[in-house]
């Protein structure tokens, strides 16, 4: 049996680029930029104020200082500044040839309409510097950056108003069992509603993917076999729960094959989600997750996750967080690594939640982050670091 690690090396090891496109700023947000940002300009491109208040030359300090104008931001200046002169300047105003520094309001006393008088004991110049955040020809932004709001920010400055961005991944969600009803169906007896489907959906969207639902499939070959065709046709990538365990009626890999895909594995040394199984053909990517809530959830935050990232060329690494235990955690069976859902205390400790197993979809939902215990540890005891990732 692989390791969970080694599981996550072979899916990225699969990956390429699906392709750009480019987009306007304000659809930009959580898009991967597929190629470096350069700046078209110096920032500041001109010798700016910083505060409101008089610029003026430091040598004059000491004295009562004559206004020659005054300067509204986006106003070039008409004066420079001579001896015992200032100008009246707001901040991003282009401050004046011969002034170098800016005293601000608060720290003057007006004498008359026209003059004005430093009053205070020191200050800083409150001048920027052309180019002294960026200079033109600056990359400001690389390739595989995930746009967030300050990233955009940064394109609107440099004027990058068509960002090319990565296409992202359609995926399609094959649901299986022939216990499943849909969520809107009261089950039967024997039968349970489909929460997979919709958490899918929810994590594809989260992770900026397309997500296409296909419905629940039958535990039959023919079911399977022609919602697979189908999913294949018109997605990236297809995400299958459930029927990739051992029992009767779990046939979702001998399909996979029979549709062209070669499985790479279809066995994790992990808790939960060790039927997880990936496959592959020339032009789609197939996960078989867990049947079991809990798991599939799991296995998508864990590999479905960053693997999609990787087809937009962006790099999912999620903050390397270790914190103290709030109390002792342990386990019977530990020969495999496990993950439990946990919250992290007011306290900045990890307390684990009521969980159940795999199937126990409530304890997530109190969750915001998943704790794990490596392969052969029995006990986490209260106070030592566990590693977690933030949901
Ligand atoms: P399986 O891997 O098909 O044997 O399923 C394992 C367990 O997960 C069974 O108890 C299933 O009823 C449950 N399960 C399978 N698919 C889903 C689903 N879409 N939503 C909720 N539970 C599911
Ligand atoms: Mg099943």
């Amino acid at each position: 049996m692989i390791t969970q690690n080694q599981a996550y090396k072979i899916m990225m090891a699969q990956t390429r680029l699906l392709g750009s496109e480019q987009v306007g700023l304000d659809t930009a947000l959580n898009r991967v930029l597929v190629e470096d940002v350069c700046s078209d300009m110096d920032m500041p491109p001109f010798v700016k104020a910083a505060m409101d208040g008089y610029a003026c030359r430091r040598e004059d300090l000491a004295n009562d200082l004559q206004i020659v104008e005054i300067l509204k931001a986006g106003e070039a200046p008409r004066k420079s500044i001579g001896p015992n002169e200032c100008a009246k300047i707001m901040t991003g105003g282009m401050v004046p040839e011969g002034a170098d520094c800016v005293i601000i309001v608060e720290k003057t006393a007006t004498l008359d309409a026209n003059t004005v008088r430093f009053a205070a004991e020191s200050t800083t110049d409150n001048i920027c510097l052309i180019g002294e955040d960026i200079q033109v020809g600056d990359v400001v932004l690389l390739a595989g950056t995930r746009l967030r709001p300050q990233h955009v920010a940064m394109l609107a400055s440099v004027g990058c108003v068509r960002p090319r961005v990565a296409r992202k991944p359609r995926v399609g969600i094959i649901a299986t069992g022939d216990e499943l009803v849909e969520p809107d169906v009261k089950p039967d007896v024997s039968q349970i509603r489909s929460s997979n489907s919709h958490q899918l959906v929810a994590q594809l969207l989260n992770a900026d993917a397309i997500p296409t639902y296909y419905g629940i499939a039958r535990d039959t070959e023919e079911s399977i076999d022609v919602t697979l065709k189908k999913a294949m046709l018109e997605s990236d990538v297809v995400l299958l729960s459930g029927g990739v365990s051992m029992g009767d009626f779990d046939l979702v890999p001998g399909i996979m094959k029979a549709n062209g895909l070669t499985i790479l594995f279809d066995e994790i040394a992990i808790q939960p989600g060790k039927p997880t199984t990936f496959a592959v053909s020339d032009d789609t990517w197939c996960v078989g997750l867990p049947g079991n809530p809990v798991a599939a959830f799991t296995q998508f935050e864990l590999l479905v996750k960053p693997f999609l990232y990787r087809l937009m060329g962006h790099d999912y690494c999620p903050a390397n967080l270790r914190l103290p235990m709030a109390r002792t955690h342990t386990r019977q069976r530990f020969a495999r690594e496990s993950w439990f859902p946990a919250r992290i205390t007011d306290a900045g400790t990890v307390q684990p939640c009521e969980y159940h197993g795999s199937a126990h979809i409530e304890s997530l939902c109190e969750a915001d982050c998943l704790g794990t215990m490596p392969a052969g540890i029995a006990s986490l005891d209260e106070g030592t670091l566990v590693a977690i990732r933030i949901l």
